[in-house]
């Protein structure tokens, strides 16, 4: 339960001051009642809060970290009958949109949210989060492959921002190595590109870490819900 001021202020309505106001004044209905006691306690889920006899929509800000296995899209929906992101989180009544995405067949970390202002904030350019992904790739890379992933490679859309990277490990075959990259930029099957580009195509790939997230915790379809000091350390 929380005071009414407070609920209508984070809908949005207006300031808690004018919200005060507005309660004062007799504008403000919970389930049908007038109410002008300011220190009136509502449940934000399930009262139906009207001002002028407008409904206010009240919907939590819910944010979710998911670990995505292969095989799903990063839709809400898929046209064609595809598995999608969202199929996997059961419990959670909110419509919640896929901050950024990952390919059908990359696994790994996904935020999902329906505060959209921070989704739009997190998937600005100018919003440098660190997206750390793990990419077992064919071949092993020369140093100088590596070093040409760092300072920027040309993509059809453009050259590459500098990035990080490593070769963590190769088999004993030297059939395919593991690299780590570390990315700002969000294009479109960008660290496919990348790797194809310097001639070793990914085989798997997975996203590791988002910004200070990371996957600690969490098995492939499992997710949990963001702390508000995480939420807070994002904004
Ligand atoms: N880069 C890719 O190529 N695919 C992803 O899913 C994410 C980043």
């Amino acid at each position: 339960m929380e005071r009414l001021q407070k609920v209508l202020a984070n809908a949005g309505v207006a300031s808690r001051r004018h919200c005060e106001e507005l309660i004062v004044q007799g504008r403000v209905q919970v389930n049908g009642q007038i109410v002008k006691e300011l220190g009136t306690r509502v449940d934000p889920d399930n009262d139906k809060i009207k001002v002028d006899g407008k409904l206010v929509h009240l919907e939590r800000k819910i944010y979710v970290l998911l670990y995505k296995p292969t095989g799903y899209i990063t839709s809400v929906s898929d046209p064609q009958g595809r598995r999608v992101v969202v199929d996997l989180l059961k419990g959670i009544k909110e419509r919640v949109y896929p901050v950024g995405r990952l390919d059908y067949d990359t696994s790994g970390l996904l935020l999902l949210t329906n505060d959209g202002e921070m989704a739009h904030m997190l998937t600005h350019p100018s919003y440098e989060m660190d997206k750390v992904y793990r990419a077992w790739v064919k071949g092993v890379p020369a140093r100088e492959k590596v070093s040409q992933l760092e300072s920027g490679i040309r993509l059809e859309d453009g050259m590459t921002a500098p990035a990080q990277a490593k070769l963590l490990k190769t088999t004993s075959a030297r059939d395919r190595s593991l690299l780590e990259l570390t990315i700002h930029e969000g294009r479109n099957r960008q660290v496919r590109r990348m790797c194809e580009a310097i001639g070793h195509p990914v085989l798997s790939l997975e996203r590791i870490q988002l910004g200070f997230l990371t996957l600690e915790g969490l098995q492939p379809g499992q997710y949990r819900p963001l702390t508000s000091a995480e939420v807070e350390k994002i904004k």
